[in-house]
């Protein structure tokens, strides 16, 4: 299929966003997560470690638009999309 620049596509590709706020890991952290470190802090010192809580909040943000994107073009046809910042993270996250 031709394209606006004038070039044609070899294979189209469509990109399909990752929604991760659509799996159940995501659900069951987004519900239970403030619950759970609440629940972690005993008053005695005894708490989640804070890499947990931190890479639990990143994976919340990962792969959400609002959180952050960056355009992307394909080289071949010129056809624009957007890919969501990810989290990076190695210990929740499965992306
Ligand atoms: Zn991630």
């Amino acid at each position: 299929m031709p394209t606006p620049a004038g070039r044609v596509c070899p294979v189209p590709v469509v990109h399909r966003r990752w929604r991760p706020e659509r799996t159940l890991l995501y659900r069951l952290v987004q519900t239970h997560l403030s619950t759970w470190l609440t629940l972690r802090d005993d008053g005695l010192g005894q708490s989640a470690p804070a890499l947990s809580e931190r890479e639990f909040r990143r994976y919340l943000d990962c792969g959400i638009l609002a959180h952050g994107f960056a355009r992307a073009r394909c080289a071949d046809c010129g056809h624009d999309f957007i890919v969501a910042y990810s989290c990076k993270g190695r210990g929740v996250c499965p992306s």
